[in-house]
């Protein structure tokens, strides 16, 4: 399972809005579950499909400190790998075989390419709506362990009482955006290395 989470202002139903708008159409189907705290949007072949295996597969969408967090399922194939697989033992069987099976083939191509399509039209979705991996302006701020008072990030010591504010500086992975914490040597959402 892979997550993000995207920071600023985007709600889980504009996420929704834009897979449906992109996956609910020719071979596809997408459908949202839930409503507006957290959506559960599942994209998946249609049982009319005329060629390729079956797959799907279930995006949840949950509203998340000062913005959302996106969670990408295991997609089930459902006969995607059983038919790719069948189309290559035919092939080496009979070369001529496969000409009826091209249309197949093209489609599980397609299939497979899913989880990849659903981040870029979840990265456009963000970057329309001006949010991203990167911390907000609001989680951009220290508060001060001795007096409360927020800071903005890279302060060295709180603007209102003094006090050194240098360990406590919160950031996000560039990979994920995930909040990390002072010291962390790796992403606890996705396990990349931190620089
Ligand atoms: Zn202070
Ligand atoms: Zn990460």
């Amino acid at each position: 399972m892979e997550r993000k989470i995207f920071h600023g202002k985007i709600k889980p139903v504009d996420i929704a809005q834009a897979l449906i708008g992109e996956f609910n159409q020719g071979n596809l189907r997408a459908q949202t579950l839930g409503q507006s705290d957290k959506m559960v949007v599942q994209i998946g072949t249609t049982p009319a499909s005329i060629s390729g295996g079956k797959t799907a597969i279930t995006v949840t969408i949950q509203k998340w400190e000062d913005g959302v967090m996106v969670e990408l399922g295991q997609q089930a194939w459902l006969g995607v790998a059983a038919s790719l697989g069948t189309s290559a033992l035919a092939a080496l069987r009979n070369p001529f075989s496969l000409l009826g099976r091209l249309d197949d083939i093209a489609q599980d191509i397609e299939s497979l390419q899913i989880g990849e399509r659903i981040w870029q039209v979840i990265a456009q979705t963000a970057k329309a709506a001006g949010v991203s991996t990167e911390l907000s302006e609001r989680l951009k701020r220290v508060t001060c362990e001795y007096c409360g008072t927020a800071n903005p990030i890279g302060e060295p010591s709180c603007m209102a009482c003094g006090a050194p504010l240098g360990k406590a500086q919160p950031n996000t992975c560039p990979h994920c955006g995930f909040v990390t914490q002072p010291g962390d040597k790796k992403c606890r959402n996705c396990n990349q290395t931190l620089a």
